[in-house]
């Protein structure tokens, strides 16, 4: 991409109105515009990374056996009379009249919708087990929007839902779930920490938060800090093995950690002191056990293979991957701007064309560009007229992890300069390199 022809609205000004760095961060490097309040336009930049959150989230949903599909926002409020929610969910939920009077309302949620396509077409023990996911704007009307996408009233959210005959077997579909979460996040450089929490309005009694500490959430939390030590389960970790992911599950729980709704003051105390976390966090995924909640009231069974029918044991799973972009952004930023770690940057390179109508270093920008997106890399190509000052602020605003500074200086020596974001360490070298530099 050429920025010439780009639409990134950088802010100068730090914008009066955002309270944490990832909010300020977020509009001044022009990927989100508030339209209401808690309710965001994703502008191309920021939409870039918020595709890459979602395919992220996609490739381990569907390595853990997940099968994507994807369901309305509008939902219709007799679907939620059926579970009893419509009048418990309270204001939270944006209800709505169509022009025929019917109650509709905007999906905070989609456990009710879910158990009633089940419902529609599972019969049999034999389609089971299923989880069947989604990535789809949710709103909820929340008291306090605030810190932009962290806490927004319209947000991104995929949630998985599964299906199972018995609650062995949705045992073991949770704990698919919480080791593909433990993977996704660490694919987006996060250090999420489970935390036994509280189950709130969808119901059950097995449920984990996943958590990343920063002392600008939400969430008051308490964990042994070893946690932020532990390496996650590798990419081969092999799914259909029930022993194999509950060992998982037992050694990634073993430690104390829970948010502040379900702290146990003595078995925190329990921790060698140097080693406790009493810290604030962002909740970014939440996973839920709560078997026949829904499906009960629903009605959804299916016949055993014992002949019998048997209500389905289901479980809901929930990760926002626009509240995400927000959370990595805390996680990973200086005083210059954003630090993308490289599996989530909107563009992995940037070329810094220092001195636009010069026919060598445009020649030269013009080559490096050709190639990096021949070998597969988003390149952002700095063409305008802006000073050299303005581009090397705004590509580390903008947080690209690679920079590729060109200037007719170092390229009278036949070399440009790559710049790493991370940590801002320069070197010489020649343009014919870089590809190979880069891998
Ligand atoms: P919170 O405690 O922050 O209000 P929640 O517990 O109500 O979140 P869940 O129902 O567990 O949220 O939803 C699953 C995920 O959706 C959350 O873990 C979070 O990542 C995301 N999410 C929930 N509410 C919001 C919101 N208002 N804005 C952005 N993301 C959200
Ligand atoms: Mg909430
Ligand atoms: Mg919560
Ligand atoms: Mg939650």
């Amino acid at each position: 991409m050429r920025l010439s022809r780009y639409f990134l609205p950088i802010l100068r000004e730090v914008p009066k109105e955002a309270e944490i760095v990832s909010h300020r961060l977020m509009l001044r490097a022009g990927m989100v515009r508030q339209e209401s309040a808690g309710i965001y336009a994703w502008l191309p930049f920021g939409h870039r990374v918020l595709n890459k959150v979602c395919n992220i989230i996609r490739e381990e949903q569907n390595r853990a056996g997940a099968i994507e599909m994807l369901m309305p926002t509008i939902q219709s409020a007799d679907l939620w009379r059926e579970s009893g929610r419509y009048d418990d969910y309270g204001k939270e939920m944006l209800r709505i009249r169509d022009r025929h009077d019917r109650e509709m309302l905007f999906g905070p949620t989609n456990e009710e919708m879910i158990t009633e396509i089940v419902r529609a077409y599972v019969k049999s023990y034999k389609a089971l087990p299923l989880n069947l996911y989604h990535i789809q704007w949710k709103f909820r009307d929340e008291v306090r929007p605030r810190f932009g996408v962290y806490r927004s009233r319209e947000f991104l959210m995929k949630d998985a839902y599964s299906f199972d005959l018995d609650a062995a077997g949705a045992r073991h579909s949770y704990n698919k779930m919480f080791v593909a979460y433990l993977r996704t996040f660490a694919r987006m450089g996060l250090k999420a920490i489970p935390m036994v929490a509280d189950t709130g309005p969808i119901g059950g009694n097995l449920s984990h938060e996943f958590i990343i500490l920063a002392s600008t959430g939400e969430s008051e939390v308490f964990c042994h800090g070893d946690y932020l030590d532990m390496a996650p389960p590798p990419a081969d970790v092999n799914f259909d093995d029930p022993a194999g992911l509950q060992s998982v599950f037992d050694r990634w729980t073993q430690l104390y950690a829970a948010t502040s709704e379900k702290h146990d003051t003595a078995a925190f105390e329990a921790i060698p002191e140097g080693r406790r976390l009493a810290a604030r966090g962002i909740e970014v995924g939440h996973i839920f056990y709560f078997g026949t909640k829904y499906s009960e009231p629903f009605g959804a069974k299916v016949l055993g293979p014992d002949g019998k029918e048997h209500t389905i044991h289901m479980g809901s799973y929930g990760i926002g991957p626009s509240r995400l972009v927000a959370a990595m952004i805390e996680a990973s930023h200086d005083d210059n701007g954003i630090i993308w770690p490289d599996a989530v940057a909107p563009f992995q390179v940037g070329i810094l064309n220092l001195k636009v109508g010069d026919s060598a270093t445009d020649a030269a920008c013009g080559a490096l560009y050709a190639e990096l997106t021949a070998a597969g890399y988003d390149v952002l190509y700095d063409d305008t007229e802006e000073r050299a000052g303005a581009k090397f602020a705004t590509a580390d605003l903008i947080g690209l992890p690679w920079q590729i500074l060109v200037g007719p200086k170092s390229l009278a020596e036949g070399k440009v300069e790559l710049k790493r974001r991370v940590d801002g360490s320069r070197e010489l070298i020649a343009p014919s390199d870089i590809v190979e530099r880069l891998k």
